[in-house]
């Protein structure tokens, strides 16, 4: 067959003419010259659609052109790429369009202007104006927090939230944290995620949660309720040793209310609901633990010294007790010298 334009004898493609007499003067994409992209000043996300994304400004422009260029669907295999300055409000790039027609391949630029509008987003304002729907309160139970708990605690909810927000929760975020009548408080605009927090917070410490409602007007014909997770913490935690019923235990682990402890005697295990356990006395922590010399042992004492004073201590020998090691952890309690549980 003939080309219709060139006169070639040669395959003809589509209308009559060959595949370069088709392609000559033909474009395959149009897209606008200009696009404006709105940025938050607070957090940094653009606005797509209807909603602000924390994505890259490459990705952002890239669904952009997606939605408002066009490209001819004879185009096949289409691949768009950018590469723009780094002016800050206003970024000219180049937009290159590549695909294949036949066994052709086609590459087309367009210049276009970026205008980068700065705004800010929802989620900014309501932190910037304060806007909180909970209160997560962490306080103790006859005890204070040590500066080091307070720091953990609020690492351990902060990490929450950033797990959340990672995962997706953009409208999650701490509006205002405080330390507050020996504990703490954070106001989170989320009453939702703020139970789940306060819930992992009191499954994860023990103690107890309560929630109460505050009404805070209407909004929109809406009633507006506030609400506060309160989770007392025991007063022992994980490590502290305790007394109750005339005997004496170490704390293994907590979570929510139940409390695991090895006991110091003959180190057997037992778990108690926490509620009993206020009665019980909290002696201390790990301070409470002294390193002594091992002496001698019989089959029923182990003799050991203190390396202070000199002191020997005959110590009963507790059920399958093995001594290998030249200093031994005891804990010194009213009198008494129990050995360190090996697994507690
Ligand atoms: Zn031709
Ligand atoms: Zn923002």
């Amino acid at each position: 067959m003939f080309c219709v334009e060139c006169g070639k004898e040669t395959t003809i493609y589509k209308n009559g003419a060959c595949i370069s007499c088709y392609l000559k003067n033909k474009t395959f994409s149009l897209g606008p010259l200009v696009i404006d992209i709105m940025v938050c000043t607070g957090c940094q996300s653009y606005k797509y659609k209807k909603t602000w994304i924390e994505e890259s400004f490459d990705a952002v422009l890239l669904r952009c052109i997606r939605d408002e260029f066009t490209i001819n669907n004879e185009l096949q295999n289409v691949d768009i790429t950018t590469t723009c300055d780094n002016q800050e409000r206003i970024r000219s790039c180049k937009v290159t369009i590549t695909g294949t027609i036949s066994d052709q391949t086609i590459t087309e630029e367009h210049p276009l202007t970026v205008r980068i509008k700065r705004a800010t987003c929802e989620m900014c304002s309501r932190q910037y104006g304060g806007y909180y729907e909970a209160t997560i309160q962490i306080r103790t139970d006859k005890r204070k927090f040590s500066k080091e708990e307070l720091a953990t605690m609020k690492k351990h909810v902060e990490k929450l939230i950033e797990t959340m927000r990672t995962k997706g929760n953009r409208g999650l975020f701490i509006t205002e944290s405080e330390e507050i009548h020996g504990g703490l408080d954070f106001n989170l605009s989320e009453k939702g995620s703020a139970y789940s927090i306060a819930k992992k917070i009191y499954e994860h410490y023990g103690g107890e949660i309560k929630q109460s409602s505050k009404n805070v007007g209407m909004k929109d014909c809406i009633q507006l309720y506030r609400m506060t997770y309160l989770i007392r913490l025991p007063a022992y935690q994980k490590g502290d040793f305790i007394s109750y019923k005339n005997t004496f235990y170490i704390i293994s682990s907590l979570a929510e209310s139940t409390v695991h402890v090895v006991n110091l005697s003959d180190g057997t295990k037992n778990a108690f609901d926490g509620k009993k356990l206020e009665d019980a006395t909290v002696l201390g922590g790990k301070e409470l633990i002294k390193e002594m010399i091992f002496v001698s042992q019989s089959p029923t004492e182990i003799q050991i010294m203190n390396p202070k004073t000199y002191e020997i201590v005959y110590v009963k020998k507790p059920k399958h007790f093995t001594i290998d090691e030249e200093k031994i952890k005891v804990i010194w309690i009213e009198d008494q010298v129990f050995f360190l549980p090996e697994k507690i």
